[in-house]
């Protein structure tokens, strides 16, 4: 829960909201849908869909080529989209986002061109306790070819970053802190502000993964002075396959491009090839132009919506699923941060996350369960994975309490 915002449920019309989402509207074994797994992804809106659709209907073709009429104005949909998607994050400017496949290529991009050519043997990567398998093993491969070393940062009993551990760790060996701004297995929000006050002071760099935050809390990277920030289209009711990597200016102009191709050159020859400027040098090749004017017209989608009762909306649930917990007979809830997102990471006595799921399945209630791609996590806690419900802007009461009927009846079968 974020303390500063007040519980303003009455005041997000989520009906409204609802009947945008043309997915939800349906039955999944013979109930209507209640989707609970927005962590893994969210559905999309239908601007979105209309806005992927005319863009194949009407504009399709190749971007940057300036041969043709449709040819620009795909380039003017795909850099309309950047800068609005810059815009979303408070990028200082539209070419410090580059467009990736999503969170997991915007860290291996940082993770191949920053660390790869500077990092030395004994230096050191700070990792979170509870990453993504994606802010892990881009760090692993890299030390491995580098002789650096990733360092887990120990996480306490309640699931929150251990910040004298981490004080502790610090040191003039760190050269990067690779952290997740929310927690996906458990929605724990980290205090990120001051990792990045902390680690710039001992001279280490910060790539903040932000898959789980960009849709759920206010993101903005120069407030935050963090210098590489990661993010999935999809997962903030946009299309899969598009996401973003910003930048600090001069570290991304530093950087070496990590993959070659089309696009993202200036001139080549057999003798030598230069490289275009930002953002294209990280865009080798057509990038996914329909995937980013989905993307814009997803964010355009948010910047459409008092994002602040959005948010106080989702707290809300969570509040309220929190409240249904306490009184349920076998309920262990997995992650007690003090500062959350709408994510109920949870246990039921005798049954596995799995049958769990399933029969919450057969009820028509989708969750997500197993160890989220955060299996160190799940090892300090010593448990196989959860069950796990992530809420989205366009839950209801009414779900909360239908996830808790469907549990009540899983429990029969235990
Ligand atoms: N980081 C976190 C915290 C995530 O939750 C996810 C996806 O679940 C990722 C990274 C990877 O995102 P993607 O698969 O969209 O690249």
């Amino acid at each position: 829960m974020r303390p500063a915002m007040k519980l303003e449920y009455a005041v997000f019309d989520v009906n409204a909201r609802r009947a945008e989402f043309p997915l939800l509207d349906q039955s999944i074994n013979a109930q209507p849908l209640v989707y609970l797994d927005n962590a893994a992804t969210t559905q999309k809106p239908l601007v979105v869909l209309e806005a992927i659709d005319s863009y194949y209907r009407s504009i399709n073709s190749n971007v940057h080529r300036g041969a043709h009429t449709l040819a620009d104005r795909a380039t003017t949909a795909f850099e309309d989209a950047r800068a609005r998607v810059a815009g979303f994050i408070n990028a200082p400017a539209p070419e410090q986002l580059i467009f990736t496949r999503g969170t997991t290529e915007s860290i291996n991009l940082v993770a191949q061109s920053w660390a790869r050519p500077q990092l030395r043997p004994g230096d050191e990567i700070l990792v979170s306790g509870l990453a993504h398998h994606s802010n892990i093993v881009p760090w692993q491969m890299v030390a491995a070819a580098t002789g650096a070393r990733v360092v887990p940062i120990p996480i306490t009993a309640d699931a929150e970053l251990d910040m004298s551990a981490f004080t502790a760790l610090l040191g003039e060996r760190t050269r990067l802190v690779a952290l997740e701004q929310v927690s996906n297995a458990m929605g724990s929000i980290h205090p990120v502000e001051q990792v990045i006050a902390q680690a710039h002071a001992a001279g280490a760099v910060v790539l903040l993964d932000g898959a789980q935050s960009v849709a759920h809390l206010p993101v903005d990277v120069q407030q935050l002075d963090v210098d590489f920030f990661a993010f999935s289209g999809h997962k903030m009711y946009g299309p899969t396959g598009i996401g973003g990597l910003y930048g600090r200016r001069e570290l991304l102009e530093a950087m070496p491009p990590w993959q070659g191709g089309g696009e993202m050159i200036e001139t080549v020859s057999f003798e030598r090839t230069t490289y275009a400027a930002l953002p294209y040098r990280f865009e080798a090749g057509t990038p996914h132009i329909a995937g980013a004017v989905g993307l814009g017209a997803a964010v355009r989608y948010l910047q459409g919506l008092d994002r602040a009762a959005m948010y106080a909306h989702e707290d809300a649930l969570l509040a309220y699923a929190l409240e249904l917990a306490a009184d349920f007979p076998g309920f262990r809830l997995v992650g007690r941060a003090a500062r959350k997102i709408a994510v109920l990471s949870f246990l039921l006595e005798g049954g596995h996350p799995h049958d769990v799921g399933t029969l919450l399945d057969r009820q028509g209630v989708a969750v997500r369960t197993g160890h989220h791609c955060a299996q160190p996590a799940m090892t300090q806690f010593g448990i196989p994975g959860t069950v796990r419900a992530s809420f989205a802007l366009y839950n209801t009461r009414e779900e909360v309490e239908r996830l808790f009927a469907a549990l009540e009846k899983v429990r029969t079968f235990l």
